[in-house]
């Protein structure tokens, strides 16, 4: 596995469509275990593969799921060609920053929750019902698909202080 540079903005490559994968090859498998490489390392909770330079649709997310239980193991998602096929009607502000965007924090509102269409490694299809924060994560790694960066939603952006939490994906 190898780490990859995490580009930023204002990379034209974050402000792309990104390209449906077809081709479920070696070359894809050695691009997911390179992202979930990097996301680790960053570290981060999700990785959409335009934030390494690819303009492919794949994300990979590593979020434990109860936020109740602090001891709750993470959980790994890798989505090739995800799609949002299912919304709550609530939506929900919570603070976002990005990989992508270092230096930044921002107030985004989205659905609390999601149903996610996709595809694993091997292009065998998967359903993934998200909620709360994690729900949140994926609309944010799925965006990134489209070229849309979360500053362009967020209803107020802002640097944080030195201290304050950051969450990044
Ligand atoms: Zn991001």
């Amino acid at each position: 596995m190898t780490l990859r540079e995490i580009v930023t903005v204002p990379a034209p490559v974050l402000r792309r469509k990104a390209h449906k994968v077809t081709e479920f090859d070696k070359d894809l498998n050695v691009l997911i275990d390179d992202m979930i490489e990097t996301m680790r390392e960053a570290p981060g909770v999700g990785l959409a593969a335009p934030q390494i330079g690819v303009p492919q649709r794949l994300i990979v997310i590593e979020y434990a799921e109860d936020e109740e239980n602090e001891d709750a193991e993470p959980r790994l998602y890798v989505v090739v060609n995800p799609e949002i096929v299912q919304t709550s009607e609530e939506t929900v502000l919570g603070v976002e920053g990005c990989l992508s965007v270092p230096g930044l924090v921002g107030e985004v509102d989205r659905f609390t929750e999601v149903v996610v269409r996709g595809q694993n490694r091997r292009g065998q299809p998967i359903k993934i019902k998200a909620q709360g924060w994690l729900a949140r994560i994926f609309q944010h790694e799925i965006d990134h698909l489209e070229g849309v960066i979360f500053t362009d939603r967020a209803t107020r952006v802002w640097k944080p202080k030195e201290g304050d939490p950051v969450p990044r994906d």
